[in-house]
């Protein structure tokens, strides 16, 4: 008797020790992912820290020996859905996490390129993706990792085994919504834009618990719509009616499709906002609130602190989602909180973070045939009239006109990096131009909402694609690396004098970061539209990344598709390291 009484004490000290200490879900917090950038031995975020600068402070692997890099394994998705890779890889406690298209996410060991596990969505026949079936990446936070689905949903799963935790709809695709995003993972929430910009839907930013996927609050981005908080009306957007006619901003547009990035300092979310819909814009009088833009919103409310209007009454699709990347920097002497956007416009913008006044806006492409410059009082486009699609007259469609950049951009949803060495942004850029025309068109639900036609058309003999080296303090292009076929890829840079992409030819490729001379390349045997990464394991440097030829250039090619006739689709993880 005596002793049960002493065991019972000592279940009842076991389980009190229980209470009093909270158990710790195994993996990173939240404080982990805020350090992501300063922490070399993983990769915790998309864009590798909250402001997405994909900078690595790694040095081991640098311009002088990068020639000797070679690859360490490659992996497979395997299966019959190789679409376009447009992934970055995540690595952790030894696993690398990677989304395919279809809305697929894989565990590899990070040693040995061995398959953990594998999770494939269940999607609906009738989904309704704009521009290819892709995945831009996941978020890890404890001991979960977690996506965004073709089909709308949020998706949660135990990072060890694959299996569930939480899988939540976060709008109805019927109507046309979907998602392609990485979730960006900021105090225990996590948080998400919408896609579906081409079928009228409401652009809007969600923030969930990241231990139960229920809404905390949410932020639709055009005027007239209410805003939620814990489970009740917040506020409106804006103004209802401002700066839209009728009831067009019900189906106003706005897609916040390329997710978002996060300054601690200021604790403002960065998100873009895509095209008004539809996209003939003589339906839509005004400046049409807030698309085509970048809103700062706090990140515990949802409330919008500011907003920058890029491309006020859009008529040609430029979307303003371009990431904003927040950097520190002196101007006219004056230590400044800053961010950068290279817009799809074709031209990019620094801005002063803490309240969204501009400070400089500098052209990044060949040519804009819609606007000579921005006004730098004002901050908007000198518009040049005669660059906007005409209206439509009666069943004829409007005059057509040749706009450059066309729709896909001076650059599309391909992320940039930001050198804190170089103090250089790099911009993975497009010249290309379209003959655009407007048609009459009506809103039907879960139909595409655009109203206009084009045909895409190269502008140059040489290339497409070109990888800018943009100083942002003077907007100058200190260097320019031309490629055939577009660029559609994500950016790399490091302290070892190092900028990586890929080529839809098929190549990774390593730059100087201060030159831009070409210092290695390999092939890995499809298009390359993914964003690397580099870490260190065991004492050396890794780079990693995905490898498959897709996303939104094939679908809309026009002439531009004889660039890329030859490559062959895929769905490879490459990684790579310097012999021993
Ligand atoms: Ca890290
Ligand atoms: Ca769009």
């Amino acid at each position: 008797m005596k002793r049960r009484f002493s065991h019972f004490l000592a279940g009842l000290a076991a389980a009190t020790a229980l209470v009093a200490t909270p158990v710790l879900a195994e993996g990173p917090t939240s404080a982990d992912l805020m350090n992501d950038a300063s922490s070399p031995d993983d990769v915790l975020s998309y864009g590798m820290g909250p402001w997405q600068q994909r900078f690595s402070s790694l040095d081991t692997l640098n311009s002088s020996n990068v020639s000797r890099l070679v690859p360490a394994f490659a992996a497979s998705l395997g299966g019959e859905k190789q679409r376009g890779q447009e992934a970055q890889p995540l690595v952790y406690d030894g696993t690398i996490y990677v989304t395919g298209s279809y809305s697929r996410l894989f565990a590899f060991d990070a040693r040995t390129g061995e398959k953990k596990w594998e999770y494939n969505a269940r999607l609906p026949d009738a989904i309704m993706p704009c521009c290819d079936v892709v995945n831009r990446g996941a978020a890890i936070h404890g001991d979960k990792v977690i996506f965004a689905t073709l089909d709308a949903h949020l998706v949660a799963l135990d990072r060890k085994t694959g299996k569930v935790i939480w899988n939540k709809k976060t709008a109805d695709y019927q109507t046309g919504y979907s998602a392609t995003a990485a979730p960006l993972i900021v105090k225990d929430m996590v948080i998400t834009g919408n896609s579906g910009g081409e079928f009228g839907i409401v652009g809007e930013v969600q923030a969930r618990n990241v231990d139960t996927g229920e809404l905390v609050w949410s932020r639709p981005v055009i005027e007239g719509h209410m805003g939620t908080l814990n489970g009740k009306p917040s506020t409106m957007t804006g103004k209802q009616g401002a700066t839209w006619t009728g009831d067009l901003w019900k189906t106003g547009g706005g897609a916040t499709w390329l997710g978002g990035t996060y300054d601690p300092s200021t604790n403002m979310l960065f998100f873009g906002t895509g095209n008004p819909a539809p996209w003939n814009s003589h339906l839509r009088p005004g400046d049409n609130l807030y698309t085509s833009s970048t809103l700062a919103i706090d990140a515990d409310t949802g409330e919008i602190k500011w907003h920058y209007q890029t491309t006020p009454h859009d008529g040609w699709d430029f979307d303003g989602v371009n990431e904003f990347i927040p950097f520190d920097a002196t101007v006219n002497g004056k230590a400044m909180k800053l961010g950068a956007k290279a817009d799809r416009n074709g031209y990019f913008y620094v801005l002063d973070r803490t309240n969204g006044k501009l400070i400089g806006a500098h052209k990044f492409v060949m040519q804009t045939t819609w606007a000579d410059g921005i006004n730098l009082k004002t901050g908007r486009p000198n518009y040049i009239e005669q660059g906007r699609p005409g209206a439509p007259s009666g069943a004829e469609k409007g005059k057509v006109v040749f706009s450059s950049p066309s729709f896909l951009g001076g650059k599309n949803w391909m992320p940039m990096a930001y050198s804190q060495d170089t103090g250089l942004f790099y911009v993975p850029s497009n010249d290309w131009g379209m003959d655009i025309w407007n048609e009459p068109i009506a809103y039907k639900k879960g139909a595409a909402y655009l109203g206009a036609g084009f045909t895409i058309k190269p502008i140059a003999e040489d290339h497409i694609g070109a990888l800018r080296a943009m100083d942002p303090k003077t907007g100058k292009i200190v260097w320019e690396y031309k490629n055939p076929a577009p660029l559609w890829g994500g950016v790399l840079t490091t302290k070892g004098n190092l900028v990586f992409t890929g080529t839809p030819e098929g190549y990774l490729k390593a730059f100087d970061a201060k030159t831009g001379k070409e210092l290695w390349k390999f092939q890995t045997g499809s298009g390359v539209v993914g964003s690397p990464i580099t870490w260190t394991q065991d004492g050396e440097q890794y780079v990693a990344v995905m490898s498959g030829w897709g996303g939104a250039v094939p679908l809309w090619g026009g002439e531009v598709a004889k660039t890329f006739k030859e490559i062959s689709q895929g769905g490879m993880l490459w990684v790579f390291k310097l012999p021993k």
